[in-house]
């Protein structure tokens, strides 16, 4: 398939934002045809047997922490907890002889990453799995320990609630309830949130965010009036629940930050973490609200950028402006919260999952060097908004859990936060894109529960003393 090609059907595709999976009824049955061969990562790759939801064990190695201090020797997760962090004879001490210890050797550990926006569960018909358990796999398999469902209809809300009361979730999720379709015309939904109260449903599953769909993507027209949307946001603030506005480019950012501004003030502060989705144009003067609003962004720094904006006739949709694009370097100078997140599967090319797409490193080597699958070469305004590794770390770290709401348990590893850990096989702050990219994931850990280990020399240490 020619590349034009393919991106027309991205661009499509991302205008359309699968109406059809998507709808309230579930019926898939226009749904893009189904991979005859789906790919997953690692095949080798298997999650020791543990009957436990919270696990206690030592980790011990390169600990990148994103707290103080910023690189540990040791880890102890208690009970599912963070217990302690330090140098290896303080946290032995603290351990006692009893916990496992897990040696990560030349490996490096890192805060569970949160993938902060995407649709690995509700939209995995479109890039070939079955079931949830085979996307959930497939996010593991890349290193995410968190991962949120964006998209979430009473029928998706009933599968995951399903999921936690059986304690079958291995990762944790947060799932945004819907409020509209994302095209043809934006159906709205009415409140169906409000008869639930924001919050956790077990120990895995959260439920404390709306997504509202302003816009659909390239085709710019607006799917609600301003009036029904301020009191929609309005309704759902008081009620207690966040909200997650997909916004592309000017006029809807617009209209979001208008929506916010009666709940926030013009200055915030905004202790429930509303946030924007995309965000792929934003002006100086609406950068300059977000930040005095103190609104959360999630943007993708893996594909999009190039991929989505490359194409002429997508940025004949945005009226050939290229100007204030992809302004991720600014959005973090700025001071925002920007959430590095895949989107998946939207950002398949073809929707073919291979083991190279999807992962925490695609989005901090993204960050870096925003070439482009379809288009591999970054359109010339990206030359000015790379970012570092380390900043690229915060966007699946601590600014994705910010992004949940969630940042005094999630995204740092400290005495108190969950047991989360991602260990990869090597240090993303000493490496170049292209070796990033090039790093595995040696395990995941929810909790301080192995839920993947693909390193049988790392892991076994922990399966034989379990
Ligand atoms: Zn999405």
């Amino acid at each position: 398939m020619s590349s034009t090609t393919t991106v027309l059907r991205t661009l499509l595709l991302l205008a359309l934002l699968a109406t059809v999976a998507c709808s309230p009824s579930g019926d898939a049955s226009t749904a893009p045809s189904r991979s005859s061969s789906p790919s997953t990562a690692s095949p080798s790759a298997s999650a020791p047997p543990s009957a436990s939801r919270s696990g206690s064990l030592v980790v011990m190695g390169r600990i990148v922490t994103m707290d103080d201090p910023a690189v540990a020797e040791a880890l102890l997760i208690d009970d599912g907890t963070v217990a302690a962090v330090g140098t290896r004879d303080e946290v032995l001490a603290i351990a006692g002889d009893d916990v496992p210890v897990m040696d990560i050797g030349q490996n490096v550990a890192y805060p569970g990453f949160i993938d902060a926006h995407a649709h690995w569960i509700g939209d995995r018909e479109y890039y070939g799995l079955d079931t949830a358990a085979e996307a959930i796999q497939a996010a593991l398999e890349r290193g995410w320990t968190s991962i949120a469902e964006l998209w979430v209809n009473p029928e998706r809300l009933t599968e995951l609630e399903t999921l936690a009361a059986d304690e079958t979730l291995p990762l944790r999720v947060d799932g945004y309830l819907t409020l509209n379709e994302p095209q043809p015309n934006g159906a709205h939904f009415g409140d169906w949130y409000a008869d639930r109260e924001p919050g956790a449903v077990g120990d895995r599953l959260r439920v404390r965010g709306l997504k509202i769909h302003l816009d659909t993507g390239f085709e710019l027209g607006l799917l609600w009036d301003a009036d029904e949307l301020n009191a929609t946001v309005v309704a759902a603030n008081e009620r207690g629940w966040q909200v997650a506005m997909h916004a592309f480019s000017i006029e809807p950012i617009d209209q979001a930050l208008d929506a916010l501004e009666p709940v926030l003030g013009p200055n915030g502060p905004n202790p429930l973490h509303h946030r924007i989705e995309h965000a792929m144009q934003v002006t100086d003067a609406q950068l300059s609200r977000t930040v005095a609003m103190q609104v959360a962004l999630v943007i993708h720094l893996d594909t999009a950028a190039t991929d989505w904006l490359s194409d002429p006739d997508g940025l004949a949709e945005l009226g050939g402006e290229t100007a204030w694009l992809s302004r991720y370097r600014d959005f973090v100078d700025a001071g925002l919260h920007a959430a590095g997140a895949t989107d998946m599967p939207w950002i398949l090319p073809d929707f073919k999952l291979t083991d190279d797409i999807g992962r925490p490193v695609d989005q901090i080597a993204g960050g870096m060097d925003p070439r482009g699958r379809v288009f591999p070469e970054p359109p010339p305004w990206m030359a000015t908004q790379l970012l570092t590794a380390e900043q690229g770390l915060r966007a699946v770290t601590v600014d994705a859990a910010y992004a949940l709401g969630d940042e005094a348990r999630r995204g740092h590893l400290a005495p108190g936060t969950l047991g989360d850990v991602t260990i990869l096989s090597g240090d993303v702050t000493a490496a170049t894109p292209d070796e990033i990219r090039a790093m595995t994931v040696i395990a995941t850990i929810v909790g301080g529960v192995p839920a993947l280990c693909a390193h049988p020399d790392v892991c076994s240490q922990l399966v034989s003393e379990d």
